[in-house]
């Protein structure tokens, strides 16, 4: 009998290898399972793929070494779905696996470890001669077990082991295991009720919930995920953003106690082993967590939920470039069981899915306790800035004044991190610019570190300028620090904290925010997009955007429904329980359709007059986009080659499809983009002529990148 091993040797290229078994581990080969190879000179590990009885006679095989595992990793539902993502996204094997696995089961990396501890057990009872081995005893009748650390008497408890009266045996521990106090469900209320019984009694298999924000989705999952664990059965909930897994996890946790695994980026390695080895050995029922959680292994799935499937944080930047909705698709299409999409401000795509009948639509469009929507104000700080105010209107002033008074919690919103957005000579006027990238610097006070928001790279802030020697540095525009200094000089008492990637960057620290503005230890919540979704404050009354316009200045053609989104959702922060909310939108635009339809939570006039203008320019969804792009440290060699693939492709391609480019992007990190679109609707051409092209890229130096509905154009 032999092996096909899947080896990882280029993460582009699949290589698969075939290797004779030697009789002693005959029983131990199993599919999906992790084996030591001889490569070469070296050893490796790679990948069962399928078993071969038979080779032709002249090929020279050589034996497998050991097997690493003694359960296979992957079943076959997960070796399928590599083949699907690895046809679909056209990435290789190994790099979808991968993607799959918990990093201390990659591949050829050094393995974080199963955490144990010891414990004592009784053996056998019999008379002892002192007074502690005594207390030993005693206390293993009522407890069964006892930590070995937590007995100090070390002298009795060796004598204890010596006789053979308790024994010491080391167990796998988990290093997240939460216990928190249990809750009732709430009762749903007959709108949620009409909704959980829509979704259980249709055939359909999956269901877009267009709930406005506090219509009270969350309570909806959570009782779709009670009935498909009373059959027995698993559910996933994805989560956009890990300041949203925060709250969403403790409210998970009241109603399903520790039936919950949780996987996201706030975890480091070992916990992430342990909680996949939860769901793996079908420990517990549910697994939440961000995107990549929609790969969590279990058996038997009953529900995928997807939240806030707007998000573009669902499509994942670096390869494999999968798009989790669709992995989901195929993840319940093998378990039969149903997807549900989530928001308050649909994709337009999923949108027009749904209005097609592709997928089930359910609209919930009133509030819990037939709560009013919060009242929005757009501000035209073109009108401010004239009156000297810069960073909050006249309005947002008076507004903030009056929720001290009452003693009510304020969110505000800047999407921009740092101090200020860049640093300029007033003198000779250059900016200063990262040395890697053409990107300025952003100055952040705190690390008193201009620092390139693209690369990482860092460096003091010079005193005098490097190319005229004047000593007039400017720091100018408002970053999120500033906005925070120039708040706290304004409103004396107001007690402020602030979240952005700046001040999260420690483990736990989000956790910690959250619940501290959730427990009114402060008043004001200053953050960036990390704020604007999801998150769920009884207490707060009053929203203010600060750069309304954000958004929609990214050049990309959904700028119009990103800014119309993210205003939706900041708006339904406020006002969600008793107390009223009001919204301040700041914006330079107050005429665009974006920011004025979302004054009303206008889903359905923003989605109809979005769709008549992608229509006209023809952009999803009425078409696929994919981007092909060359990635090279020397911009004429990849000037040259996007040029080529350019060519290529407009012959290859009919009139079906639209080629647009080449362009170039600013140079990050010292390395060039180049890019082509193609807008197609039939991908069967499409993808023999990229696959073409892939088979002429399997260098180092120029690196191609095929993303199948790109995030950023
Ligand atoms: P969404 O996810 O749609 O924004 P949530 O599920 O967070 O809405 O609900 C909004 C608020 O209403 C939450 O504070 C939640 O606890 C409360 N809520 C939701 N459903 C009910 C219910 N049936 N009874 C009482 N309170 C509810
Ligand atoms: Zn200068
Ligand atoms: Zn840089």
């Amino acid at each position: 009998m032999y092996v096909n091993v899947l080896v990882q040797i280029s993460l582009s290229d699949d290589k698969l290898f075939t290797y004779s078994i030697p009789s002693v581990i005959k029983n131990k080969i199993q599919i999906g399972s992790r084996v030591k190879v001889p490569f070469g000179r070296t050893k490796i590990e790679g990948l069962i793929m399928g078993v071969k009885v038979q080779i032709d006679s002249d090929l020279k095989v050589k034996d497998i070494i050991e097997v690493i595992d003694d359960e296979p990793l992957l079943n076959d539902e997960m070796i399928n779905l590599g083949k699907f993502m690895s046809e679909t996204y056209l990435c290789s094997l190994i790099t979808a696996y991968k993607t799959m696995l918990p990093s201390a089961l990659k591949f050829n990396k050094n393995k974080t470890g199963i955490k144990t501890e010891k414990n004592i057990y009784i053996k056998e009872y019999k008379e002892v001669e002192t007074r502690a081995e005594r207390n030993i005893i005693e206390k293993l009748k009522e407890n069964n077990k006892i930590k070995k650390s937590e007995i100090s008497n070390k002298k009795a408890l060796n004598k204890l082991l010596e006789l053979n009266i308790v024994e010491e045996v080391k167990e796998e521990i988990y290093r997240l295991d939460t216990n928190t106090k249990k809750e009732e469900p709430k009762i749903l209320t007959s709108k949620q009720d009409m909704v959980f019984k829509k979704v259980i009694q249709s055939d359909d298999k999956i269901h877009l919930i267009r709930g406005i924000t506090g219509s009270g989705k969350t309570e909806i999952y959570m009782k779709l995920i009670e009935n498909v664990i009373k059959s027995g059965k698993q559910a996933i909930v994805l989560v956009p953003e890990i300041a949203i897994t925060t709250q969403l996890i403790s409210r998970f946790r009241k109603i399903f106690g520790r039936d919950i695994a949780v996987l996201h980026s706030g975890l480091n390695d070992g916990e992430k082993y342990d909680e996949w080895r939860k769901i793996k050995r079908g420990e517990v029922s549910i697994a939440i967590g961000a995107r990549s959680a929609v790969f969590a292994p279990f058996s038997n799935l009953g529900i995928i939920i997807i939240d806030e499937e707007h998000e573009s944080s669902y499509k994942q930047d670096n390869n494999p470039r999968y798009n989790t909705i669709d992995i989901a698709i195929e993840r319940c299409k093998k378990h039969d069981s149903k997807l549900i999409l989530g928001s308050a401000t649909p994709s337009l795509e999923s949108y027009a899915r749904a209005k097609t009948n592709k997928y089930n639509l359910i609209e919930l469009l009133e509030r819990i306790n037939k709560k009013e929507l919060p009242h929005v104000d757009i501000i035209d700080m073109k009108d401010e800035l004239k009156k000297g105010h810069s960073l909050l209107s006249r309005k947002s002033i008076e507004k903030i004044k009056d929720r001290i008074q009452k003693k009510e919690q304020i969110m505000i919103l800047l999407n921009r991190r740092g101090y200020s957005n860049y640093v300029l000579c007033r003198e000779c006027g250059i900016v200063l610019k990262c040395p890697n990238c053409d990107i300025s610097l952003t100055y952040h006070k705190g690390s008193n570190i201009m620092r390139c928001h693209y690369c990482g790279y860092g460096t003091n802030k010079p005193n005098k300028c490097s190319k005229c020697n004047s000593s007039h540095i400017m720091l100018m525009g408002t970053g999120i620090e500033k906005a925070d200094e120039i708040l706290r000089d304004m409103f004396k008492d107001l007690r402020i904290i602030r979240m952005d990637s700046d001040t999260t960057s420690k483990k736990g620290m989000y956790e910690k925010i959250i619940n501290d503005f959730n427990d009114h230890k402060y008043d004001l919540l200053l953050g960036t997009q990390m704020i604007a979704k999801g998150l769920d404050f009884d207490n707060v009354s009053l929203v203010i955007v600060l750069n309304g316009d954000y958004s929609l200045n990214i050049p990309d053609y959904r700028s119009s429904e990103k800014t119309f989104q993210l205003l939706t959702q900041v708006a339904g922060r406020a006002g969600r329980k008793d107390l009223d909310g009001e919204i301040i939108i700041q914006t330079f635009n107050p005429d665009h359709y974006a920011i004025t339809l979302s004054k009303n939570h206008d889903y359905f006039n923003f989605f109809n007059k979005e769709m008549l203008i992608r229509k006209r320019m023809f952009y999803p969804p009425f078409c696929l986009i994919v981007a092909v792009r060359i990635i090279s440290k020397n911009y004429e060699e990849g000037y040259k080659e996007i040029n080529k693939i350019n060519k290529h492709l407009k012959n290859e391609l009919n009139y079906k499809y639209v080629v647009l480019g080449p362009t170039s992007s600013l140079r990050i990190n010292n390395t060039h983009k180049f890019q082509c679109i193609i807008k197609y609707k039939d991908k069967k051409l499409l993808y023999k002529v990229l696959r073409d092209i892939q088979k002429h890229y399997n260098n180092n130096k120029i690196k191609l990148e095929i993303d199948f509905n790109p995030t950023k154009l």
